[in-house]
């Protein structure tokens, strides 16, 4: 395991190749070698210091994928400041609890985005900040933050805030050799809090998890290691930095083995990510299931060259074995992996490898990562079930979180007193270790006493051809417990009825699994994760329902 700090892991890698490339921003059109990114975030952590900014303070980061983003993560991680990721989808109610839960004193955000104003919802929360002094705030409702930090962009007209600092504004009043930022760093330990994370929101409300370096940063080094990263690897990161995904699977596993990150937008958008590809010979390609299957049926799909593509990793949740097919024969991603995990768990904790069979890699979440441990227990007993039943998962080892951020109630709920983290998904293990995902025990559908994973069923529907992308989900009923709903998004130019879905159920699969309700949609509530939001789907259909 590297007992190392982030900051000092990144100055190891920068002194060995300070010329490789580090960065791109496709949407920012900018470019950064390992020397170039080390010395901007030294300034910047120069410059927190200069606000008043110490180690372990919060400082929060409110925006989509760019440089800035990865400026501030590495800038905090030098100097110890807990970086606090905030989803940009979060509007005033939710950055208000974010902000005020862990205490952040600084928080760096977009301007604008879109039509989204994220400066005129932190006024709407503080409206007295107009008068306040620059990089020195008061607000009442926002009690510890202190400095906003608005992130450039240049196609935006400059805002003019009072009590707001530019973002390069900030990175002029720091210095890249300023000593406290190495005599800081040397004084960390890698078991300290560096990270808090919310977790998606996908079943409900977000849990701020708090990581430290040791937890995030061996997971990334894994991470990277299934999938044998070397310093000429590209990785085409589109997943949000905001999660784990981008932060640990994105930057950390390519800043540990020294290859390079590519953004090819903010938020994600599926004709960038080809073009990009393309353009920057990216050598790997990250993903949900919903990005990737964005990607195959977009109508301009043939037209760009993929070849260079070789692994990546589909994660977040189910992933079909029909679309993981497709992900290798038609984006040449021969050695793709899945990988498995939650952000109290830094957050991978399966994972197949580039040497696992192929038939395991697409159907599997391979195996536990070196240094772990995984178990699959019976709920309401603990013990540990055979091999094929399916249980709940549990992990141990480094990578567990160190709690949630000041909720030691939550925490003992999910972490019990053996130190194992009870992950709330069912899974099943086979003798060979190689774990499959069944789905979460929260969507296990119990109709007229009988147990249905709507995984299954989903897989099932993926058949028809028509089928884009299909969610199940149980709905209650006062005959049988609960009823199966299927939603489907068709692919463009297709049309399916009712009774074509029950036909094709007919004789497949036993009837107390054919969907009761089917209906067709446009598309799915998501987190901007791209995670599928199930719970919103069984409230729609209550209300329909009456
Ligand atoms: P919340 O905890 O707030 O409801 P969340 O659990 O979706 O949201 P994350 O920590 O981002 O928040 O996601 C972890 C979950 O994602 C896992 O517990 C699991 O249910 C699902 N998941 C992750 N990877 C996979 C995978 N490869 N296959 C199936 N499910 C996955
Ligand atoms: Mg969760």
């Amino acid at each position: 395991l590297i007992e190392q700090t982030i900051g000092a892991l990144f100055d190891a890698v920068t002194a060995r190749q300070p010329d490789h490339e580090a960065l791109v921003s496709v949407h920012q059109r900018r470019r950064y070698t390992y020397r170039e990114l080390q010395t901007e975030a030294r300034r910047l952590a120069s410059a927190l210091l200069g606000l008043g900014l110490q180690p372990g303070d919060r400082v929060g980061i409110w925006s989509h994928n760019n440089v800035e983003w990865t400026l501030t993560q590495l800038a905090t991680n030098m100097v110890g400041m807990i970086l606090v990721n905030i989803n940009p989808a979060y509007r005033t109610a939710e950055v208000e609890y974010a902000l005020n839960k862990v205490g952040c004193k600084a928080l760096v955000t977009m301007a604008r985005f879109k039509t989204s104003d994220y400066l005129g919802m932190l006024r709407e929360l503080a409206p007295e900040w107009a008068h306040g002094e620059p990089g020195r705030l008061e607000a009442q409702q926002l009690p510890h933050l202190h400095t906003v930090v608005w992130i450039d962009a240049p196609h935006q007209q400059a805002v003019h805030e009072p009590g707001m600092l530019r973002f390069s504004e900030l990175l002029a009043l720091g210095d890249a050799g300023d000593t406290r930022v190495s005599a800081i760093g040397a004084q960390l330990r890698a078991t300290e809090p560096i990270n808090i994370q919310f977790t998606s929101g996908t079943t409900g409300f977000p849990k701020g998890a708090t990581l430290t370096h040791r937890n995030i940063l061996n997971n990334g080094f894994f991470v990277g290691e299934c999938m044998r990263l070397t310093p000429a690897d590209r990785l085409c990161v589109p997943v949000p930095l905001y999660h784990c995904f981008g932060m640990v699977m994105g930057n950390l596993a390519a800043f540990t083995h020294g290859a390079t990150v590519v953004y090819p937008n903010d938020a994600f958008e599926p004709l960038t990510v080809l073009q990009t590809v393309q353009d920057e010979k990216c050598t790997v390609l990250h993903g949900v299931p919903t990005m990737f299957i964005a990607e195959l049926d977009h109508p301009r799909f043939a037209e760009f060259d993929l070849s260079t593509l070789r692994t990546g990793i589909m994660a977040g949740s189910p992933c079909p074995t029909a679309v993981m097919q497709r992900v290798v024969r038609d984006m040449h991603m021969e050695q793709v992996t899945i990988a498995y995990g939650m952000t109290e768990a830094s957050p991978v904790s399966c994972q197949s490898s580039v040497d696992t069979p192929l038939d395991k890699r697409v159907a599997t979440v391979g195996q536990v990562q070196p240094h772990l441990e995984v178990k699959i227990i019976d709920p309401d007993t603990g013990a540990i079930v055979p091999p094929g039943q399916s249980g709940e998962l549990c992990t141990r080892g480094y990578s567990v979180m160190h709690g949630y951020w000041d909720d030691p109630e939550k925490t003992r709920e999910a972490i019990d007193a053996e130190g194992w983290m009870h992950t709330g998904d069912l899974a099943t293990m086979d003798a060979e270790g190689y774990v499959n995902i069944v789905g979460r025990i929260k969507d296990m559908v119990i109709r007229g006493g009988e147990n249905v994973y709507p995984r299954e069923i989903e897989e099932f529907l993926y058949r028809m051809p028509q089928v884009q992308d299909v969610q199940v989900v149980g709905v209650p009923d006062p005959k049988y417990g609960e009823e199966l709903c299927a939603w489907i998004v068709l692919k463009p130019g297709q049309t399916l009825s009712e009774d074509e879905v029950r036909a094709f159920c007919k004789g497949q699969i036993a009837h107390y699994k054919v969907p009761r309700y089917i209906r067709f949609v446009s598309e799915f509530p998501m987190t901007v994760t791209g995670k599928i939001q199930k719970f919103k789907i069984r409230e729609a259909m209550a209300q329909q329902l009456g």
